[in-house]
């Protein structure tokens, strides 16, 4: 059989521990053996990026500016304790991910992978709900303070011109606690084209929901904006026969629960940090969870939700069998190669991408699956727990009979 030729690179961002494995296992045993696969090639693990002062990073970011899409295997984001770990560390480095958002802008949208065996909690949930989160400002670049004395507090804007603006917050008579927040125009107009260019792509109708009934001129603006910006896609939702609509974020809850799903839900920070967390949930587990960063002008980095899975890493250098979930991995690579086929027109690229996600599921179909996937099957379905290798040899034995 002749290999999937590509003609513009993959970005690769590789990453740490138990992902890292994984990273490889996933090379080596489903993309090698039916894909001549071109990427350029970035070391995103821990003592790399400490190598290179995390330019690296940087580079990586400014790669998938220029190829268009990216797949990441998950990093470490340093902590206190992680510099303990590693002495060699010359700086607590920043989150790449955070990095990587910095210079690419856009929105992180997260779908749960959902397969037939693993019922969600939410028994009317048929097809993915994908969040999408705002993942700028709001109370994630807020200043709070508390008070001890009755009194006053302001609210002044300065504009360059000289200009200012004054607003009474409150006029309290004892202990008080303030918030100030703030959002840009800028980054609610991107994020708004990052989900109208992704319900496009994904052909799904897309809700956006705020709370303007309370907050009229700051969520408001969110929603003129989003108001705003659907002229431009207007024709091409018509088209679609897909919609978009806005909706209290009361009346959002209320719809998700009746929904069968199959749906984007455009979420404000701090509501998509909440709600992406319920519908993981209820849909299986982190492990069962894509997320992918959209650009507004539709330049993707696909990577999985959860982290580099440090237990299981331990145990792997113990030399022990590990059943570590490598699907959110796998879903990666596929949406990745996915969309380099549909950007360069190759469609057997494109294709092989469904072909992997198939198999995939196929393999938990038929009952072989990790261990933590195991814990979730619904009643009546017999279910036996694999090694992380073993799985993804049963994966690649699927996937050759599609091929
Ligand atoms: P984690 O790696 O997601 O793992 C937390 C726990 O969830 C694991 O110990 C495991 O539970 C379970 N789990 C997660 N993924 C799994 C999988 N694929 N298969 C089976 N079980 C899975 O989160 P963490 O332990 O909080 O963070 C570890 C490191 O990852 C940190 O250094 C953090 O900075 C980094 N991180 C990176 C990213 C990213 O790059 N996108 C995201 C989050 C965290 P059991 O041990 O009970 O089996
Ligand atoms: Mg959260």
């Amino acid at each position: 059989m002749d290999k999937i030729k590509m003609t513009t690179p993959l970005v690769e961002m590789d990453g740490d521990e138990m992902t890292r494995i994984i990273w490889q296992m996933i090379k080596d045993k489903l993309i090698l053996p039916f894909v001549d696969l071109k990427t350029e090639y970035y070391d995103l693990g821990l003592l790399a990026r400490n190598d290179t002062d995390d330019e690296i990073t940087v580079k990586s970011a400014e790669a998938t500016l220029k190829y268009g899409v990216a797949v990441k295997c998950a990093t470490i984001t340093p902590n206190k304790q992680r510099m303990e770990e590693y002495p060699q560390l010359k700086k607590m480095w920043k989150s790449p991910n955070g990095t990587i958002r910095s210079i690419m802008g856009g929105t992180v949208f997260r779908t749960p992978i959902v397969i037939d065996a693993v019922k969600p909690v939410v028994k009317c949930w048929k097809k993915p709900i994908t969040i999408a989160r705002h993942a700028y400002g709001d109370i994630y670049k807020a200043v709070d303070m508390a008070t001890t004395e009755p009194g006053e507090c302001v609210l002044v804007f300065k504009g360059e011109s000289g200009k200012e603006e004054v607003l009474s917050v409150q006029k309290v008579d004892g202990p008080a606690i303030w918030l100030g927040q703030h959002n840009t125009e800028k980054s609610i107009r991107d994020f708004a084209r990052a989900c109208f260019a992704y319900a496009i792509d994904l052909k799904q109708d897309l809700m956006f929901s705020a709370k303007d009934t309370i907050s009229k001129v700051y969520d408001g603006r969110f929603k003129e904006i989003f108001d705003e910006e659907f002229e431009n896609y207007k024709a091409k939702f018509e088209e679609l026969g897909i919609t978009y609509f806005y909706t209290l974020i009361d009346d959002a809850v209320a719809r998700i629960m009746r929904s069968e799903g199959g749906l984007i839900w455009a979420c404000k920070n701090y509501d998509g940090d909440v709600m992406s967390d319920m519908v993981s949930t209820a849909f299986g587990s982190l492990a069962m969870m894509t997320s992918v960063l959209v650009t507004p002008d539709g330049k993707c980095e696909y990577e999985a939700a959860h982290g580099t899975v440090t237990r299981h890493y331990y145990r792997y250098l113990k030399g022990e069998e590990t059943s570590t979930n490598p699907v959110a991995t796998i879903f990666a690579w596929s949406g990745a190669l996915r969309k380099r086929g549909e950007l360069d027109g190759l469609a057997d690229l494109a294709a092989f991408g469904d072909k992997l996600e198939k198999a995939t599921l196929d393999v938990i179909s038929s009952g072989r699956m990790t261990k933590d996937l195991v814990a979730m099957v619904s009643e009546g379905v017999s279910a036996t727990a694999m090694n992380t290798s073993d799985f993804l040899d049963a994966i690649a034995g699927e996937l050759a009979k599609l091929m």
